[in-house]
């Protein structure tokens, strides 16, 4: 089916302000609820976001397969479980009602307030009910920072490190949209030189800068999805914080993989950018080498130049960007994670969510992680009122942001962004 949601030359009859994440092109999915308290799922043209339940109903999808009540869901769980022609038909349809040259909508004064909100109208959702949550460790260079610091520098990757993209299961529970604060985790540590742990609030409390994927029902039980088709079954992407406790990470992580170092928290931004309307923008992944073997095989452009950066805000200074990263960094791409989780038959549904991995570049200013850009806190980050940052702070605000760009469009993430609070519980600091 041809993508012409994607022409770079269509220009909507909203306005989009100058370097809007969200062009005509973009039409990401989200779900929000709206200034009359209804729960709806929509899309978003510039700072105007699109009621797609109440489009459905005046007819404006005629002609596509839809059950009457897909876009009134309060998640895209049943439309992504439609599949790939169903998501391109309603994005096409979607850019088609928009289309400055389209009158329908547009000089339809009392449809147009029905469906179009402002954006401080409404409240983002978690966009997919998350049934299960997979985490991967797929950048070389943040594997091997974190390798030096945690275990030895001399070998630093491990050695099934190369040969297949590592991952650990994570909770679905704690996953949160932007805006939602989070909590500083309670914990188990040992302290250095200690011989036993002590218990108390996470001092070392970090963020990871990575992207996660959200599939469609992809396999039955026992199938295998290979790296040729694993695209068909992926949704679209959103920008991703796997909050870490890395004194708690420390101490638990031996021998099964973190556990409450990382389930306490993970942001998302709210609006899922589809793979689809990332395809102008694929690059090739870094080459591999030694060649993986034949199921993590792949053929063509598998990644994408989706620019990233990760600002801080604290009580007494305003945002400043503490790291540039790239998704096309990643060492393993999503066709061959997808692959590899399923080469032993796991089922993977709709609405699961399969995060990248720390996103780390091989300078040190696009380090992934307060972790890797302070050095474990040896270089601290100089905040612009002189003071210091090794880890995060209880009232600091971590932003992730992303977008992909050519000299005719750019696409968006919009950004994931939330603040640390005090342990659950604990009076506030002065
Ligand atoms: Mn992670």
């Amino acid at each position: 089916m041809s993508q012409t949601a994607n022409d770079p030359n269509r220009k909507s009859w909203i306005s989009v302000p100058t370097d809007s994440d969200f062009p005509i092109q973009n039409i990401p999915f989200g779900v929000f609820l709206t200034r009359d308290d209804v729960i709806t799922i929509g899309t978003r043209i510039g700072n105007t976001a699109i009621d797609l339940g109440a489009l459905h109903q005046l007819g404006y999808f005629r002609d596509i397969p839809l059950t009457d009540d897909i876009f009134l869901q309060d998640t895209l769980n049943d439309f992504i479980s439609d599949g790939q022609k169903t998501w391109r038909l309603v994005r096409n349809r979607i850019a088609n009602i928009f289309d400055q040259n389209n009158k329908t909508l547009q000089h339809n004064k009392n449809h147009r307030k029905v469906v179009l909100f402002d954006l401080d109208e409404i409240e983002m959702q978690l966009p997919v009910q998350i049934g299960d949550y997979t985490d991967f460790y797929s950048s070389k260079e943040h594997a091997t920072n974190v390798g030096s610091m945690f275990r030895d520098p001399n070998n630093a990757l491990l050695p099934n490190w190369l040969h297949m993209p590592v991952g650990y299961h994570g909770r679905s529970s704690s996953i949160v949209p932007s805006g939602i604060p989070i909590h500083r985790p309670m914990g188990q540590t040992l302290p250095q030189g200690a011989e036993t742990p002590v218990f108390g609030p996470s001092k070392l409390v970090d963020f990871e800068l990575e992207m996660a994927f959200i599939t469609t029902d992809a396999n039955q039980l026992g199938e295998p999805i290979s790296t040729e088709d694993a695209e068909n079954y992926i949704f679209g992407m959103v920008l991703f914080n796997d909050w870490s406790a890395r004194d708690i990470q420390k101490w638990e992580y031996v021998p099964l993989g973190p556990f409450l170092s990382k389930n306490f928290a993970s942001s998302i931004s709210p609006w899922i950018v589809t793979l689809d309307a990332l395809e102008p923008f694929r690059v090739e992944s870094p080459k591999q080498d030694p060649v993986p073997l034949p199921y993590l095989q792949y053929k063509g452009r598998k990644s994408f130049d989706i620019h990233l950066e990760v600002d801080i805000e604290t009580k007494n200074t305003p945002p400043q960007t503490i790291t540039k990263s790239n998704f096309k960094h990643m060492y393993w791409n999503m066709s061959q994670q997808l692959a590899h989780h399923t080469i032993n038959g796991c089922k993977v549904n709709s609405g699961d969510m399969m995060g990248s991995g720390t996103i780390s570049g091989t300078t040190k200013d696009s380090y992934g992680s307060m972790l890797e850009l302070t050095w474990r806190g040896e270089n601290p980050i100089i905040l612009s009122d002189g003071s210091e940052r090794k880890f995060i702070e209880d009232g600091d605000t971590i932003t992730l942001k992303g977008y992909c760009k050519n000299d005719k469009v750019r696409i968006g993430f919009g950004e994931a962004s939330n603040k640390l609070l005090p342990p659950f519980g604990s009076k506030k600091r002065k």
